[in-house]
């Protein structure tokens, strides 16, 4: 017998379907960065390296010790996103060949001291107001050191996803007349995947793909969702028109219904904020939440499910049930719910090999 237990089945041809769907619609002298920071958005990302490895030109991650954990994996770019911090993760980064973003002085700083400009990445700020050096700040870097170096500026979108947003053209002319002023050795990279989706014409040289490998972006259904979250159905009953489910008694029932606990809560990572009416599947057929998450177990309203019984799957996402519509509804993002789900689940990686 095995333990009962929800479970997170990860599918790694779906992120190879996912990133040839989004590779086709670069330009062709445009490199593919797969985005694996945060354990590849939670689906693993040794076992994410070792399946798409064919398909990357190159890495993108946060924190060192995930970068040193691809490096034993592929001769691939990687790059670290936000940079480093002191000077021995500089030489850290050196020894392993790790492309670093610098994002202010401090890190240009550090690289000074060692003179060592080449696989660096410049990240400027044209509104994103994060991280990233003013134009004229970098301007003045550029004169004084760069003149001579080949190295990538870099920029990132802050509404990517709104194809409308205003703020997408004024941060492009920013990011283009800035390029005008430098010699032609650059690299240009700003795509994320709603930069992809919206603006391909804009991929240049590097591309940043991270939420669509996964099939978390919001507006294309021929991207899949790769992660399934699923849990069995512990336990059935009815209740009767005017009863209420769960704490604070806040579904309350207009009939009488048939309500199927289910064994996940918000200590698995689905939040505690998931309004009654998201959708679920049971056994391929829609049902929807009712009552109010809580630590170990979420009720799912199965008036309408007829066959279904103690045992039977609960799914919160998967390639059938895209995890855009449960972040839709429920005013959260894909990023969110990917990267919450927690170790007690049981993690099952479908290998290709
Ligand atoms: C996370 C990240 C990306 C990937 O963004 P997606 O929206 O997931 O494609 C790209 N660039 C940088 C700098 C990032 O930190």
């Amino acid at each position: 017998m095995t333990t009962l237990n929800s479970e997170l089945i990860i599918d790694p041809n779906i992120f190879r379907q996912n990133i040839s769907y989004i590779k086709k619609k670069l330009n062709k002298s445009s490199n593919f960065m797969a985005v694996i920071k945060s354990d590849a958005y939670g689906h693993h990302l040794e076992n994410i390296v070792r399946d798409i490895d064919d398909l990357a030109d190159g890495y993108g991650v946060v924190r060192t010790d995930e970068a040193l954990k691809i490096r034993k994996l592929s001769d691939k770019k990687i790059l670290l996103m936000q940079g480093i911090y002191n000077e021995s993760d500089f030489k850290l980064a050196r020894k392993n060949n790790l492309d670093m973003v610098v994002h202010n002085i401090e890190q240009f700083n550090i690289a000074k001291k060692f003179s060592e400009y080449n696989n660096l990445w410049f990240k400027v700020n044209t509104g994103m107001n994060r991280l990233g050096f003013e134009i004229d700040e970098f301007l003045d870097i550029y004169s004084r050191y760069l003149q001579d170096t080949k190295f990538t500026l870099m920029t990132h979108l802050a509404s990517s996803n709104d194809k409308n947003s205003i703020s997408n053209a004024k941060q492009f002319s920013l990011f283009e007349d800035l390029k005008e002023k430098l010699h032609s050795k650059i690299s240009l990279s700003v795509a994320n995947t709603g930069c992809i989706m919206n603006y391909p014409e804009k991929s240049y040289d590097w591309v940043r793909c991270g939420i669509g490998i996964y099939g978390g972006y919001i507006d294309d259904d021929n991207l899949k969702t790769a992660m399934t979250l699923r849990s069995p159905i512990i336990n059935i009953r009815k209740i009767l028109k005017g009863e209420s489910v769960g704490y604070d008694g806040r579904a309350v029932a207009e009939k009488d219904m048939k309500i199927a606990s289910v064994y996940l809560g918000y200590a698995d990572g689905l939040p505690v904020t998931i309004r009654d009416g998201t959708k679920v599947h049971i056994n391929d057929n829609e049902a929807s939440v009712f009552g109010k998450v809580s630590m170990d177990i979420t009720t799912i309203d199965i008036s309408d499910n007829k066959d279904c019984k103690v045992g039977d799957w609960c799914t919160f996402f998967s390639s059938k049930l895209p995890i855009s519509n449960i972040a839709k509804s429920n005013d959260l993002i894909s990023y969110f719910l990917m990267t919450s789900v927690k170790s007690r689940v049981k993690k099952i990686y479908k290998n290709i090999n």
